[in-house]
Order: structure tokens, then sequence, then C-alpha cells
């Protein structure tokens, strides 16, 4: 008998069982893939509200010690002017990061284990246990075992958009946002890039940012209806696209090795309902969004802490978990509804509209507001802050 069964063991799974060992729960985490393994369909670019995170686990040196180096630069090239910073911070980390999931996700399970974590890779979770509407604990097989039960007070669902326990719960879904864009990107040796560098053009978002052992993933995301084309042949319109719409970066990038296949990803977005009698759901089996603004893992740490706080004040008799339980999801939805707003708009990969222009046109030269806006996707600066009305009329006068 566990406190809790954690499904799932990447940044969602692995950070909360972490964080509840740490505070001494007995954990059992589980996941189907074996480990260290990477996330072959997502980008990894872990924001700095992600990085304060690891800063605060004691787990941002090991990442940045995986040859991964800081991203401090952030440039967002609008075609006719560029606006170049680095987002606002108020908290220690002054840089994202952008580990391949193969090094990040094994670094918060050493972590996870190191903790105390009891940790079943090879093993999918096939059914819930049940005592009358209450889950009591999974079913599952590994490589050489099969319908192996485990009991725990409560079943966490970290695994992932098509969570097979948020099927098994029937979790209600809201704030559906249908696939808009898909991206295809890779890596690239022997190509410099001055930190983040994202291009957003009319129907496409080309971007660019280093990665561990000097590569460098480069992507372009097309809006849906334009992809059909290019998965014909991919490398012809990557390069053709490159040259039209970022000529800088599509010659540096045809000088350059690209040394991976091509990759394509791309996510519907909605909300789950997070809690119910004897499990929860954290990180994208909670919430999936659209990966046009790259907040996955960081919103991922973010509900991890707030759930294991929550989790810690309802195992341990200092609140009644259902309670405890609706804080978790009231919470996680209030931060999260912004930053899902914005990126439901940006996923459409429309022209920004000409108020939008007008304050971009505005932030030339004023560095304060250039950071401040980039702190928007770095989840440092409050979205509602920065879009509030009277902010964006003060930046346009101001000009
Ligand atoms: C194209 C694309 C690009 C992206 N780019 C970024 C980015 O740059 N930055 C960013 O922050 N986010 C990005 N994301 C989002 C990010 O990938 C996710 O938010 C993140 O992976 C969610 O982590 P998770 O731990 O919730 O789930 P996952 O990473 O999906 O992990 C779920 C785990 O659960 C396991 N599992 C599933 N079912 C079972 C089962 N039945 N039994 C046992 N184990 C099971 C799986 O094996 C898996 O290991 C991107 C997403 C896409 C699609």
């Amino acid at each position: 008998m566990y406190d809790v069964i954690v499904v799932g063991a990447r940044c969602a799974g692995a950070a909360t069982a972490m964080l509840l060992a740490r505070k001494g729960h007995r954990v059992l985490m589980v996941d189907r893939a074996g480990f260290p393994s990477d996330v072959a369909m997502s980008t990894h670019l872990v924001w700095h509200a992600g990085v304060e995170s690891l800063s605060r686990w004691g787990l941002a040196q090991a990442v940045e010690a995986s040859n991964c180096p800081p991203l401090v630069d952030v440039t967002l090239d609008l075609g006719a002017f560029a606006l170049r910073g680095s987002p606002a911070t108020t908290g220690p980390a002054r840089c994202a990061l952008a580990p391949r999931r193969i090094v990040l996700d094994q670094i918060l399970v050493d972590a996870a284990v190191a903790a105390g974590v009891e940790f079943r890779p090879d093993f999918s979770v096939t059914e819930l246990l049940r005592e009358g509407d209450r889950v009591t604990g999974v079913k599952g097989e590994g490589v050489q075992s099969q319908g192996v039960e485990e009991r725990a007070r409560i079943v966490l669902g970290a695994d992932g958009s098509h969570s097979r326990i948020a099927r098994r719960v029937e979790a209600a879904e809201s704030h559906p946002q249908p696939e808009l864009q898909a991206t295809y990107f890779s890596y690239f040796s022997g190509l410099e890039v001055q930190g983040i560098e994202f291009f957003p053009r009319p129907g496409r978002m080309v971007y660019a940012w280093p990665t561990n052992d000097g590569r460098v993933l480069v992507g372009i995301s097309w809006r849906l209806e334009d992809l059909r084309e290019v998965r014909h042949d991919v490398d012809k319109h990557f390069h053709a696209e490159l040259a039209a719409l970022a000529p800088g970066l599509g010659e540096r990038v045809r000088s350059a090795r690209r040394d991976a296949p091509w990759v394509r990803g791309g996510a519907a977005g909605f909300f789950r309902q997070a809690f119910g009698p004897g499990w929860a759901l954290v990180g994208d089996a909670g919430v999936t969004m659209d990966p046009i603004t790259a907040a996955g893992i960081t919103n991922a740490f973010r509900d991890a802490d707030l759930l294991a706080d929550k989790l810690d004040a309802g195992l341990s008799g200092h609140q009644p978990l259902e309670q405890a339980l609706a804080q978790f999801q009231q919470e996680r939805d209030q931060a999260s509804m912004p930053v899902y707003g914005l990126t439901c708009q940006m996923a459409a990969l429309a022209e920004a509209p000409a108020e939008m222009m007008k304050v971009f046109e505005a932030l030339q030269g004023n560095q304060a507001d250039i950071d401040r806006y980039f702190g928007v996707f770095a989840q440092t600066v409050p979205v509602m802050e920065f879009f509030d009305p009277a902010n964006l009329q003060r930046i346009v006068s101001q000009a």
C-alpha cells in the first residue's frame, strides 16, 4: 500500500513524485517506457519560470552541466524590424534552458529515486482498481509480469495528453481547442544562433534555439491546411520557407549539418477535470496546450509543485483531501487560463492585428517593456498584466 501511485515518469510525473517523496510520502512511480528515453514528438524549451522550478528543486545545475547552454537572449524578428532582449525576471533564473528530454526527464527520475520514490519503468497501467466509485490502485503489466496490482490512497495520472487514467475515470473535458498548426523540426550541428530566435510570419512560425552538445533545434510551424504538401518533401519545403521567411537564418542553416531525422508534432488543446475520488491529473493529462508558446514543461513544473503541496496537506490530515484537490484545480486553472488564451490565439498563426503592430512598433528602443513582453512567454510576467489595455496604451503613448 503506497500513499501515491504516479503513472508517467516525465516532467509532470517525476517532478510530482520527487516532491511528494521529499515531503515523506511513500510513492510508486511507473512508466510504460524504458529510461533513459526521449520524447520524440516534442521540442523542449524550458522557460525562465520552469528553470526557476528546477533551481528551487536543486536540479538546474545538473541540467546546465549536461552541456546545455543557458539561453539568455530572445529575438523576435517581425520582418520590418526585430525586438531583442531578455525576459524580465524577479526570481533567480536569468535564462531559459532547452535540454533534450532524454537528459531532462532522466535528471528528474534520478532525483525522484534519490528522494525515495520506487520506480518501475517498462510497466504499463492497463486498468484502475476501485472500491465503489473510489480509485484505490492500478493494474498493469511489466516486461515479465502481467496482472500486477498495486494500491494507494491516490493515483496520479501524469500520463500525457492521451491519458489512459483520464479516460478510465471519465474526467470531464472543457475549453477544447482544435489543432490549428503543426511543426517540423530537427537538430543541426555547426550552426550559430543568438539564444532563442522567433520569426512570426503570416501562417508560419520559424524558431531556433541551442540544445545539448552544440546542437541547434530549428523548426517551422505551419498552419495545418498548408502542411499537406510539406510532408512529401520536408527538406525541400523547409529550406525554401526558411530562405523566403528568414533568409539570414536560412543561409546559416544551409551551411550547417542536419544530424537527426525530421520530427512532426502538434497538439489540440483542452482542460480536464483535475481530480475525483482517489485520483488526480497533472501535466498534459490535465491541461494540454498547443505547443506554439512552448509552455507545457514550464506548466507541468508549476503544477507539480502545486499538486504536491495540496496532496501533502490532504494526505497528512492538515486539510480534507477533497478540499485540497479542489484548491489545486482552482489554482491550476487560474494560472493556466491566461497562458492558454494567449496560446490559442497564437496557434492560429494569424498576422498580428493592427493594434498589436502599433505596440510592437512602440516597443522599439524601450528595453524594459521589450523584456516584460518576453517575460509573458517566460511566464515571469503575468499575461493579463502586460496585455492590460492601460499598459498597452502606456507603451504606445510613451513611444
Ligand atoms: C510539437 C510539440 C512541441 C512542444 N514543444 C515544447 C517546448 O518547446 N517546451 C515545452 O515546455 N513544452 C513543449 N511541448 C509540450 C510538452 O511536450 C508537454 O507539455 C510535456 O511533455 C508534458 O509532460 P507530461 O509529463 O505531462 O507528459 P509526457 O511527457 O507526455 O509523459 C507522459 C508519460 O506517461 C507514460 N505513460 C502513458 N501512458 C501510460 C500508461 N498507461 N502506463 C504507464 N505509463 C504511461 C508515457 O510513457 C510517458 O513517459 C511540445 C509539445 C509538442 C506536441
